[in-house]
């Protein structure tokens, strides 16, 4: 069995993030992941990563795997099938073999909700997004749709019209679960919305030219013409295996962790999108920093749960 101070499941930006702050801290680290980025993989052109010039997430991905190793940190593409983590020795299992280590950080990421209608997989990237933060910028000028009722759907659709020449809201019901305050500001939008709606098919050629909706009051359907859609029906945490460990989660799945990335299990951090954040890069990246530094501080002064003042720049937890 292979011992190691520092476990990180997921090799997206929060484990990468993880990874090269407790490498930099000269602990034995291994990221074990199932896939090298995550979902920042999948991007197809990231412009809001600060210092990096409009890169691939492929290319961003290896660019981080590349600094992480270049400090001691071992990468290993691995499905993590179970954990033990109670004790003052952890367990993490693949199928090939088991890992032993004294923290564990959880950054196993989250997935967009799929609308599953026809041709959803296939434009992914090319009109298609499930994050409007990332991709509206490249829809200037063009004609887009936002399908969802939530605030994140909302919040998407007044963005939407601020950049797009033309943009709808589609939802399957006749009202929004959006706050109200988020609701008072989409009316002072040009936004048009579609009630009672749902999208049943997506159509293009390289890139998507228009998509098919039906009205599930009438069943009438119709053809809107667009150039990108953006999907806002929520996210979904991989949270299985650490759920199984006795991990805490709340109502939606999402690891609980208190102000220094700690879970409810001594020495067991999580950070980025398993435990809800703004579903970003830089935030990922950088929660995998803090959560990596107080866990090695965890190491040296054994501090859990208890807010103390840490040694990183002058911020004093109270
Ligand atoms: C198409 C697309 C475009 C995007 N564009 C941008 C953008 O331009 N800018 C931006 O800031 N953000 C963008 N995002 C959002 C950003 O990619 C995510 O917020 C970020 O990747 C979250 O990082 P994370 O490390 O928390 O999780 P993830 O990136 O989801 O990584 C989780 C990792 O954990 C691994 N994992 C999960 N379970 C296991 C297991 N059991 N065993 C081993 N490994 C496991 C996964 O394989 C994955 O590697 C985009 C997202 C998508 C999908």
């Amino acid at each position: 069995m292979d011992t190691y101070d520092v476990i990180v499941v997921g090799g997206g930006p929060a484990g990468l993030g993880a990874g090269l702050y407790t490498a930099r801290r000269n602990l034995k680290t291994i990221i074990l992941s199932e896939t090298l980025g995550g979902q920042m993989a999948l991007a197809h052109i990231i412009e809001n990563y600060p210092g990096v010039e409009p890169i691939s997430g492929i290319e961003l991905s290896e660019r981080m795997k590349r600094q992480v190793e270049s400090f001691g940190c071992e990468f290993k593409l691995a499905r993590v099938a179970g954990l033990e983590l109670k004790g003052d020795i952890k367990k993490v299992k693949t199928s090939e073999k088991e890992y032993l280590a004294k923290i564990v950080i959880i950054a196993t990421g989250s997935h967009y909700r799929r609308l599953e209608v026809e041709n959803e997989e296939k434009f992914i990237g090319k009109g298609i997004s499930y994050c409007a933060t990332c991709d509206l910028p490249l829809f200037k000028g063009k004609k887009v749709a936002i399908i969802g009722g939530s605030d994140s759907a909302v919040n998407a659709a007044i963005y939407a019209s601020e950049i797009a020449s033309e943009t709808y809201l589609i939802h399957r019901r006749d009202k929004l679960r959006a706050e109200e305050k988020n609701q008072e500001q989409l009316k002072k939008t040009p936004v048009k919305i579609i009630w009672d709606s749902v999208v049943e098919k997506i159509e293009g050629d390289k890139f998507i030219n228009k998509i098919i909706i039906k009205n599930v009051k009438t069943d009438e359907t119709r053809e809107l013409e667009l150039d990108g859609v953006f999907i806002e029906i929520g996210e979904i945490p991989t949270t299985e295996i650490v759920k199984a460990a006795g991990v805490e989660v709340n109502e939606k799945n999402f690891v609980v962790v208190n102000d220094k990335f700690e879970t409810n299990i001594p020495g067991v951090y999580a950070a980025g999108d398993v435990i809800g954040s703004f579903a970003q890069i830089v935030v990922a990246a950088a929660e995998g920093a803090e959560a990596a530094t107080n866990a090695y501080l965890y190491l040296k002064g054994g501090f859990y749960g208890e807010r103390k003042p840490t040694d990183y720049g002058e911020k004093k937890v109270s």
